[in-house]
């Protein structure tokens, strides 16, 4: 099953597509857990993406797509994926289609956790990342087990650079401009499927399940 996960910064993508991921076990892939990645390992790809993305703004399509593009043909999906934060432009999804249309495969379900902008900066302000394995807490919503600590794999979580409320703003600018009509796109394909992403983290687990199974 190859699922895309769409909705705005601080939705509840990384959220949702963890439990997707655990459930249907298929690999839950994350553009921006990538970069994070290499921005932390001090790679040359995280120091050119750095600059963007404290701005809030995108990481060129061409960098994005020769780092995700390899991710696909690891042997861990062969039966699928979910996409968390990719694609998120028309070019990064038409890119996608047509890598998957030579290959004979397709993307079976692109949902929308739907979240209206004044909930996102709430979201954003009290999240907390753990920069070894992905994970995402909210300090009021979602909050680990141990104050600061991933529960996953122990590591200290931290606030992002990028989710202080200035870069927010420029960050749900940009989703409504360049990502946003993704949306459209995939209702076109006749794959989009629509969550109330204001509800509890559970509520909108089981309304994803609902669509998947
Ligand atoms: P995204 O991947 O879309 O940027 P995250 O999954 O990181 O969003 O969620 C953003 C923040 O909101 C995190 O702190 C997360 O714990 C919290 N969160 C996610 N889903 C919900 C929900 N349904 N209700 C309340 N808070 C949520
Ligand atoms: P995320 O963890 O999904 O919120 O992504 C954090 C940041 O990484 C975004 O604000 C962008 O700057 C960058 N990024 C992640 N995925 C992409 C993508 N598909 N295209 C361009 N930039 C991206």
């Amino acid at each position: 099953m190859k699922i895309i996960m769409l909705g705005a910064p601080g939705a509840g993508k990384g959220t949702q597509a963890k439990l997707i991921a655990e459930r249907y076990g298929i690999p839950h892939i994350s553009t921006g857990d990538i970069f994070r990645a290499n921005i932390k390992a001090g790679t040359p790809l995280g120091v050119k993406a750095k600059s963007f993305i404290d701005q809030g703004l995108l990481v060129p399509d061409e960098l994005t797509l020769e780092l995700i593009m390899d991710r696909f043909s690891a042997a861990d999906c062969a039966d699928g994926y979910v996409l968390d934060g990719f694609p998120r432009t028309l070019p990064q999804a038409e890119a996608l289609a047509k890598s998957l249309l030579e290959k004979g495969e397709a993307i079976d379900f692109a949902i929308d956790v739907d979240v209206p902008d004044e909930r996102i900066v709430n979201r954003m302000s009290g999240r907390r990342a753990c920069l070894k394995c992905g994970g995402t807490y909210h300090v009021k919503y979602n909050p680990p087990a141990v104050d600061g600590v991933c529960d996953a794999c122990g590591a200290e979580l931290v606030l992002r650079d990028d989710d202080k409320p200035e870069t927010v703003a420029k960050r749900l600018e940009v989703y409504h401009s360049l990502t946003q009509p993704l949306i459209e796109y995939y209702g076109n394909a006749g794959i989009l499927k629509t969550v109330d992403g204001t509800q509890d983290v559970d509520k909108v687990f089981a309304d994803i399940m609902a669509i998947l199974d």
